[in-house]
């Protein structure tokens, strides 16, 4: 079949099955398969059979609800590609708000070369994008899960990067001692609620429950990361969290509670308050 020809096939299945953007999933499956930024400049060239093969399989599995980002394997994120699938969470636009506030600390306290942890690091997303951006950083990415863990040593080999991996639970003290005296701790840990998850895209049901669930409230993970990790940042130092819509009023408690001062919330880009940045100013 030639490629335009294919494109409305697939557009037709994916519309049918009411799958949104299916005019861009579509053209990212043609992308990745075809090897070709713009496939549909070339409308009568032809398809070989198993390319055929491949882009149709791609589509069954998008229309079975499987997202786009584990059907092409790679996502992008802060610019930088990011392997993902079964097993581990899709970096979200969302979270590069982290990143720039980080961003803004380093600049604006002229840190030189700071120690970082990114906890609950999946992917290894936030750890990568602070890394490329702070190349004097010693960044540390910590994660748990064995299935996330193999991703995570994938992107770090992808992109060439020497952030270090730790191998750890991070509602567990002990992990916490092993990273000390940090500058900066960042982390997108599960947040999601029970009523939440009982509502999930089925896109995000994909997902590991594991990556997404912060217990009944989605704050199991802040209440107890809060005082476990104070212990290992400098006096001085900066605790930066993403968390989920809503959940401003209940983290500035956490916040407060574990004597942060200087609490700032930022906006994502779809003006939802996102993320907050507090200082550790006593010992
Ligand atoms: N941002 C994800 C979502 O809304 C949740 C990720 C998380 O819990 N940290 O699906």
């Amino acid at each position: 079949m030639v490629r335009q020809d294919l494109y409305r096939h697939c557009l037709s299945v994916m519309e049918s099955a009411d799958i949104p953007d299916s005019d861009f999933d579509t053209l990212c499956i043609f992308q990745d398969v075809l090897n070709d930024k713009m496939p549909l400049l070339l409308p009568y060239m032809n398809v070989e059979a198993d390319k055929e093969a491949a882009i149709l399989e791609m589509i069954e599995k998008r229309i079975n609800g499987m997202p786009l980002q584990y059907i092409l394997g790679e996502w992008e994120f802060w610019g930088l590609p990011v392997k993902v699938g079964e097993g581990v969470l899709i970096p979200r636009p969302d979270t590069e708000t982290l990143i720039e506030d980080i961003l803004e600390i380093v600049g604006k306290t002229g840190m030189k070369s700071p120690k970082i942890a990114d906890l609950c690091s999946g992917s290894g997303c936030i750890a990568l994008a602070l890394k490329s951006e702070i190349p004097a950083a010693e960044v540390y990415a910590v994660e748990l899960s064995e299935k996330a863990l193999i991703y995570l040593e994938q992107n770090v080999k992808l992109n060439k990067s020497d952030i270090k991996i730790v191998k750890g639970d991070v509602l567990s003290p002990a992990t916490a001692q092993m990273l000390t005296e940090l500058d900066i701790i960042a982390s997108n840990p599960p947040y999601l609620t029970a009523q939440d998850m009982d509502e999930l895209q089925v896109e995000v049901q994909k997902e590991p429950e594991t990556a997404l669930f912060g217990g009944n409230d989605g704050l199991d993970f802040y209440r107890a990361m809060t005082p476990i990790w104070r212990k290992s940042l400098k006096t001085g130092g900066y605790l930066c969290y993403e968390f989920g819509m809503g959940q401003e009023k209940d983290i500035e408690k956490i916040m407060r509670e574990n004597r942060f001062t200087d609490i700032k919330f930022s906006r994502d880009g779809g003006s939802i308050i996102r993320t907050v940045t507090a200082r550790k100013t006593e010992v």
